[in-house]
């Protein structure tokens, strides 16, 4: 049997789940085919974030944070409450919740919006119509016809060759949401987004935590004096950081996991109880498109695309972790909200240039535009503003007095070219400079821009006087 639509997606993670629910908007008549199998092998709509990703992993952040302020702050308050235990089921089950009344949601999103919601796996077919195989029977298949497809298969872990996922003990992100207990020692591989934020997770619930990564420099992508800042206070907070420290093996023995790596001082072992692999994601394409789609994927399986997410072939489009491009949830939203606008003849358009980049540690590294290092390769001339939160007095209030915010603007004309902080909320506070920069604001429209005191914003505020060596809360150098 073969049904009509004007807009197949294919995924329904956040870039494919928001395009269809905006093409439907847009009055086109609209499906959305998904595939993702939970642990108990239910399908759930929401892909990788909403099941396995930033929900769930924000859903434990919190509570590991809330142990941890339980631990080490309760008492700067005056609050005596003797010994705190952690329920790690406790802790999972709330977890779940939250995961399934989001991913429920989505459902109830695509009925109240009038979109098709449809379990089973999709696959462009050369004709650019989508073959779907039933998500519960496998011999059972269908052919949709659509005017438009869009393509949003998102992405999956990258195992290391050297290191194989067992599913138990030597696990990918998702599997270190799903621990039952707080393991003693954890090795985690990549000191990137997910090896920083699992880390941190299970740290402050007890575990002693390594982390090692092949890179010399930590954090590489953001800009260096906030990665400085940051290294320095996790080291204070007992992350044990090893750079430049290349993982060639691990073996799962009877006292635990030994890993073996090599650093510039020659081959080292380390011993732990669970090892998570965080070495990046790749785009989930493998089976996506039959041969002879002429849909073209670069070298490392990511769909090719224009500024407008049109693959070049009429009417089939990609959007999100499986094109380039960062791999961000809101990054894949707005590509579906631009892609689905475009399909309905609304003008639309992405900028690329303004994309938040957030990692959720404790105090939280958020960022938008160009790092300092940056603008010095590419020769535009800077200035740059700092404030530290030592100096904020709703950071003092909430015991969060750490990091900084620091602002760069272009030299002549003062238009922002980029914010990066390190501190509380960070990844509250990023929302005022990414609006800043949408609206291509310079240092002086923040300086001149009222901010409630007291509030940690007041440190976007001051930040932007730094700029021009007229911060009033601090030493202007
Ligand atoms: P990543 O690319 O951010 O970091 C992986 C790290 O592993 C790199 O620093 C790399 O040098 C290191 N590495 C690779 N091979 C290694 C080896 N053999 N030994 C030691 N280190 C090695 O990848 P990720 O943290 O897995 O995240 C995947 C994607 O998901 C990223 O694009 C990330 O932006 C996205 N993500 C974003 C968020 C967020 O926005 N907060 C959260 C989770 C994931």
């Amino acid at each position: 049997m073969s049904q009509s639509f004007d807009v197949v997606v294919i995924g329904a993670g956040p870039a494919g789940y928001v395009a269809a629910i905006r093409a439907a908007q847009n009055g086109l008549k609209t499906a959305c085919v998904d595939n993702w199998k939970n642990l108990d092998g239910k399908h759930a709509f929401g892909g990788t974030c909403l099941n396995a990703g930033c929900i769930p992993s924000k859903a434990l952040l919190e509570s590991s944070e809330m142990f941890h302020k339980s631990q080490h702050e309760f008492a700067a308050h005056g609050i005596q409450i003797g010994s705190v235990k952690m329920d790690v089921p406790a802790m999972q089950a709330r977890k779940a919740k939250i995961v399934s009344s989001l991913t429920g949601g989505i459902a109830a999103l695509f009925k109240s919006n009038n979109v098709t919601g449809i379990r089973g796996t999709a696959r462009l077919l050369k004709n650019s119509t989508v073959e779907v195989t039933d998500f519960d029977d496998a011999k059972k298949k269908d052919i949709l016809e659509a005017k438009h497809v869009i393509l949003a298969a998102g992405s999956e872990p990258v195992e290391l060759k050297v290191v194989s996922f067992d599913g138990k003990d030597i696990v990918d992100s998702w599997g270190a949401l799903e621990f039952s207990s707080v393991p003693k020692r954890l090795g985690v591989i990549g000191a990137g987004v997910i090896g920083l934020e699992l880390g941190s997770v299970w740290q402050r619930l007890g575990a002693q935590v390594t982390v090692l990564e092949a890179l010399p420099d930590f954090l590489a992508m953001a800009d260096q004096q906030i990665a400085q800042a940051a290294a320095r206070e996790f080291k204070k907070q007992s992350l044990d950081i090893r750079l430049g420290a290349k993982v060639t093996g691990a073996d799962n023995g009877k006292n635990g996991i030994t890993v073996h790596y090599e650093d510039k001082g020659g081959k080292h072992d380390i011993v732990v109880d669970k090892l998570i692999v965080a070495v990046g994601r790749r785009p989930a394409t493998a089976k996506l498109l039959e041969d002879g789609t002429d849909v073209k994927l670069d070298q490392r399986g990511f769909i090719q695309v224009d500024e407008e997410c049109h693959t070049g072939v009429k009417n089939i489009w990609a959007i999100g972790d499986c094109v380039r491009g960062p791999m961000l949830a809101h990054k894949g939203s707005e590509e579906g909200i631009m892609v689905a606008d475009l399909i309905a003849g609304k003008v639309a358009e992405m900028n690329y240039e303004v994309i938040p980049s957030i990692i959720y540690t404790w105090p939280e590294i958020a960022w938008v535009g160009k790092t300092e290092e940056e603008l010095k390769k590419q020769g535009i001339k800077y200035k740059t503003g700092i404030f530290p939160f030592a100096a904020n007095g709703r950071a003092k209030a909430m015991e969060a007095a750490t990091g900084l915010v620091k602002m760069l603007a272009h030299a002549d004309s003062d238009e922002i070219l980029g914010v990066h902080i390190f501190g509380p909320m960070a990844s509250e506070m990023i929302a005022e400079a990414v609006t800043a920069m949408e609206f291509r604001a310079s240092a002086e429209d923040l300086q001149r821009t009222i901010h409630a005191h007291p509030t940690l914003s007041e440190a976007m505020h001051e930040a932007a006087l730094s700029v021009d060596r007229r911060a009033i809360h601090a030493i202007n150098r």
